[in-house]
């Protein structure tokens, strides 16, 4: 649907654009949904359960041997991170992941039996929770459960997420031998004062021997995430996470954005407000890390996301093949997504299915031969229309308007007037730009790219004209928390 970014890509972040999005994101909220699906999970409802997952699943078989992509959760975690949005179980107690690796085989059993034999993948990946909460052979048994019902492809990309506090060098060989491929560590920040303040103590050399084993034992990826806007952060002192972070050279960074929703995450009640950045010095926290990454090489991909020139992702970019999933960007898109697990998010045949959040009612489901999905929703031809238009907007940054009419037989100025006149309003600020051909997105409107999605959200459209309030980034936050990427809103 579009050619590629490539006049900007690998190259430092234009100054201009920067000093633009510093005083434009006061006036122009930069906030939105991710769109790591769309429709964006808010508006996932209970009618579709078990039934409608059945029927995708079925259109997923007709569809064989396409490929697959698989999300597994794993929910457990030692101690709590007081930022953290995930749903996850804190506990001590291992013998609860015995149990739940037992079920989770069990659902696996359940989907793969009507997807067909062994089907393909293509992109798998352990989130949580601390999927290195399972113990050695806990790990082999969901390994083993996965090669029985699937084929996990060699040339695929297999990736596990890892919290360097509890990783042995004996675990990375563990994780070697089970074919991960990839890897991605939490480190949020090095600064001792902010880790203190967020119940999170990982020293700079335990995630560095993390790193060394890694590239030891042939990873093909190491990506860090980060977080912006914890408490007791400054723009210095976390110019000084970021120097650290690029000793390390991962291959691919996340830096999000904390928001503060005490309201919707109980353990951010333990993070003292009035410790956090005010909102001018957030900002120049993030305007400051995008200047330091892009000057040491970094390509800004979006969306917070950076990786090296030579990684997949902005190799994908380059060549406009880069997509959106549910673990943000991806370049194995457009394969059905199975989601296994607690509160697990799939997108299958054109339905969005999500798993019981609690561990209760997702073995009880289970227990009975039911699908544990509780929610989820069925894409129109409108919203398959739409989320390719967004996606094409946020990975690509252009769409050609001519192919959009070709593939969906309309008339793209008499379908989105609307749309174009809004978009309209943001080309005055020069986030877009727009001819009868073509829209791209300025090196500025990457910086806000959410925004411009959002003026092709049917439902927010919606939203706006009913008299009722529209869905906020809260609302996201609290069903997406659910992958890496979703950590923070
Ligand atoms: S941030 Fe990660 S390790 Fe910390 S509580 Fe949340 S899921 Fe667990």
């Amino acid at each position: 649907m579009s050619a590629p970014i490539s006049d900007v890509a690998g190259t430092a972040f234009n100054r201009r654009a920067l000093a633009d999005f510093r005083s434009l994101a006061g006036r122009i909220d930069g906030n939105g949904p991710r769109y790591t699906s769309y429709p964006t999970a808010d508006r996932f409802h209970n009618e579709v359960g078990d039934g409608g997952y059945q029927t995708a699943l079925q259109a997923c078989r007709a569809d064989s041997p396409a490929p697959l992509s698989l999300y597994l959760h794993i929910p457990f975690c030692e101690n709590i991170c007081y930022y953290c949005g995930c749903n996850k179980i804190i506990t001590k107690d291992h013998s609860r992941s015995a149990q739940y690796v037992d079920y989770l085989s069990r659902e696996m059993a359940m989907v793969a039996g009507r997807l067909g034999e062994r089907r393909g993948v293509m992109q798998s990946h352990w989130g949580g929770g601390t999927p290195t909460f399972l113990d050695p052979d806990e790990m082999r048994r969901v390994m083993a459960a996965l090669h029985e019902h699937f084929v996990l492809l060699p040339e695929g990309e297999h990736s596990i997420e890892i919290d360097p506090r509890r990783v042995t060098d004996a675990r990375m060989d563990l994780l070697a031998e089970l074919g991960f491929n990839r890897i991605s560590l939490g480190v949020q920040d090095f600064d001792p004062e902010v880790q203190e303040a967020v119940h999170r103590v990982q020293s700079y050399e335990e995630t560095r021997a993390v790193v060394l084993a890694a590239r030891r034992l042939g990873f093909q990826s190491v990506s860090v995430d980060l977080i912006y806007g914890l408490p007791h952060q400054t723009t210095a002192r976390f110019g000084k996470t970021i120097e650290k972070v690029l000793e390390l050279r991962p291959n691919r960074l996340s830096v999000y954005s904390y928001a503060h929703l005490p309201h919707v995450f109980k353990p951010q009640r333990r993070i003292d407000a009035a410790t956090l950045p005010p909102a001018a010095e957030k900002l120049d926290i993030l305007v400051s890390t995008i200047e330091r990454l892009t000057a040491a090489g970094y390509v800004y991909i979006g969306m917070d996301h950076f990786a090296l020139p030579e990684d997949d992702l902005a190799v994908a970019q380059r060549e406009g093949r880069l997509q959106r999933n549910f673990q943000g960007y991806a370049t194995h898109a457009g394969y059905d997504q199975v989601g296994l697990g607690v509160s697990a998010i799939g997108a299958v045949a054109g339905h969005y299915v999500q798993n019981a959040r609690a561990t209760d009612e997702y073995y009880a489901a289970i227990d009975v031969g039911r699908l544990p999905v509780v929610r989820g929703f069925e894409m129109s031809a409108d919203d398959h229309m739409r989320k390719a238009i967004i996606g094409a907007l946020m990975c690509n940054g252009t769409l050609d308007l001519a192919e959009v009419e070709k593939t969906y037989g309309i008339d793209f100025a008499a379908t989105f007037a609307a749309e174009l006149a809004d978009l309209d309003k943001l080309a005055v600020d020069n986030l877009v730009r727009r001819t009868p051909a073509r829209i791209d997105i300025t090196e500025l409107g990457r910086l806000l790219v959410r925004r411009v999605a959002m003026v092709f959200d049917r439902y927010l459209r919606d939203d706006a004209t009913r008299p009722q309030p529209a869905p906020n980034t809260a609302n996201d936050a609290k069903v997406i928390p659910l992958v890496r990427y979703s950590r923070v809103v």
